[in-house]
């Protein structure tokens, strides 16, 4: 095999030819030099993609979700005081919740033991039960996650278990004009009460299910957990990015 081949053979290469040749006109049209709200320093913003999602400081990774769950978390709390829970293992706000008194990155697959860690410090964690005492936590975080979990009721009524009173778990979903379930889990199988919406993994080329478009009546939906609902960033972007705080107040 020569170098060429090897080259052609490569993920690099793979990714060049499937996502950012077809979309260099968008690339073109939307790039952007300017200060990222998420990482704060000024830097090349690219669209790989028709939709805004894909839409990626070079520097950090954010997108426009990710730039306003930073901005929100950077103004209203102080990492250094709380303790901390992040949905993801290795996200791109991590830089800002790694300052937390205590920081727990978290990745969710299906048959692993929950408590395990990876090599790469993450633990597995179930939203819907945690391995975390009552009333552990002062901020939990989860980025685009909750819409992929089968039962969001208990994923709520987890949050409000493991937080203090006065914490909050800060979120986003992507902003629908009602909350629908979509799909369900009974007796160990999956059922569609809507038309299957997948969204884009980067650990599964087929991507996930969404088990819920989340509307503004999360407070009608979900306040019997006990957690208080508020839209505290958004709509914005043409993909009308937002962010979501509830709050345990007691
Ligand atoms: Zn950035």
């Amino acid at each position: 095999m020569n170098l060429f081949q090897r080259y052609v053979g490569s993920g690099m290469a793979r990714r060049l030819r499937k996502r950012v040749l077809p979309n260099i006109g968008i690339l073109l049209r939307t790039w952007q030099v300017r200060r990222c709200r998420c990482c704060q320093r000024t830097s090349l913003h690219l669209q790989f993609g028709i939709d805004e999602e894909y839409s990626k400081c070079l520097r950090c990774t954010a997108n426009l979700r990710y730039e306003l769950q930073a901005e929100y978390l950077r103004d209203n709390f102080r990492p250094e005081m709380l303790d901390i829970l992040e949905l993801d293992p290795n996200s791109c706000l991590r830089p800002i919740l790694e300052k937390g008194r205590s920081y727990r990155r978290t990745y969710f697959r299906p048959g692993h033991k929950p408590g395990t860690m990876r090599p790469d410090g993450s633990v597995m964690e179930d939203i819907t039960a945690l391995t975390l005492p009552d009333r552990s936590l002062d901020l939990i975080v989860s980025s685009d996650v909750l819409e992929h979990v089968p039962d969001a009721a208990a994923a709520f009524r987890e949050s409000f278990r493991v937080l203090r009173p006065g914490g909050a778990h800060v979120f986003t979903v992507p902003f629908e004009p009602r909350t629908i379930r979509r799909a369900v889990i009974e007796d160990g199988a999956l059922r569609h009460l809507a038309e299957p919406e997948y969204h884009a993994d980067p650990l599964d080329p087929r991507g996930i299910l969404a088990f819920w478009h989340f509307g503004p009546d999360l407070q009608e939906q979900f306040g019997d957990s006990g957690l208080v609902f508020t839209l505290v960033k958004g709509p914005e972007g043409k993909r009308r990015s937002v962010v979501w705080e509830a709050r345990r107040l007691t």
